[in-house]
């Protein structure tokens, strides 16, 4: 089974998905989509491990949020998931200085990320990093690990990707993709930055069950609506749906190595 569709940031394993998690997962199916669900501690790594053993078209990141910060980080435990042969990739890890104003909070949401990037050079697998409001901080974190950039291979993502053109320019020089989800069919805040980011850098996500992309905002959202974001790519970029599909699903097959 090949993919059309990568959605590579997704939640299938909320609660908002118990009472038809089957049907999401066949209109998945039907549409040839993959997704990558993301965990955000370790129950809920837990459980998307736990879905990607049981469908082909799920695969499982494994880490905790910026904001969770009520768990502690038990590298172990981690190491141990993400030795799954479909575990692929650490996260979501990062910064939220949106959500966390408190410094001390933000010097321990530092330390935490910093974990996660040696776990996934130990591993070398990329990180699925999750950042709000603190571009800069995360770029000089992933920069002072410069001198492990070539023998380890450390790279990732940038998920539902919020920050500026100068910022994301950042991103790439350091072999970093970013990816968009359904704000961008709703907002044009966007528009000037998928203009100008090489087709090989961006991917598209759902992040569902939030962010639902238009026609369907303010909804449950579910990883067959990806293609709205696909669409508004091609929009975008003028250039054609198909291009747009083949292309952002080489890349995360590419990044995430699937
Ligand atoms: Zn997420």
């Amino acid at each position: 089974m090949k993919p059309k569709l990568f959605d590579i940031h997704s939640h299938l394993n909320f609660r908002d998905f118990d009472k038809d998690r089957e049907d999401v997962i066949r209109r998945m199916q039907e549409n040839g989509i993959w997704t990558i669900c993301v965990g955000a501690d370790k129950k809920t790594s837990q459980e998307c491990v736990e879905l990607a053993e049981k469908y082909e078209n799920i695969f499982a990141s494994v880490g905790l949020h910026p904001t969770d910060s009520d768990e502690k980080f038990s590298v172990d435990y981690y190491r141990e998931l993400a030795k799954h042969q479909k575990v692929m990739a650490i996260g979501e890890c990062g910064l939220d200085y949106y959500r966390i104003k408190n410094k001390e909070l933000r010097i321990k949401q530092k330390d935490l990320f910093k974990q996660h990037i040696e776990l996934a050079l130990e591993l070398n697998k990329p990180l699925m990093i999750h950042c709000r409001d603190a571009h800069n901080e995360v770029l000089e974190i992933l920069n002072s690990y410069s001198h492990c950039y070539s023998h380890s291979h450390l790279r990732g993502n940038i998920h539902f990707f919020s920050g500026a053109w100068e910022q994301a320019q950042k991103y790439f020089d350091l072999g970093f993709s970013i990816s968009f989800a359904g704000p961008i069919t709703f907002t044009n805040q966007y528009d000037e930055i998928i203009k100008n980011a090489p087709i090989d850098k961006i991917m598209i996500e759902t992040d569902s069950p939030f962010a639902a992309p238009a026609p369907y905002r303010g909804k449950r959202n579910e990883p067959a609506y990806v293609v709205e974001i696909a669409k508004k790519l091609a929009e975008i970029k003028n250039s054609s749906l198909e291009k747009i599909i083949e292309q952002t699903t080489r890349n995360a097959k590419e990044v995430f190595i699937i």
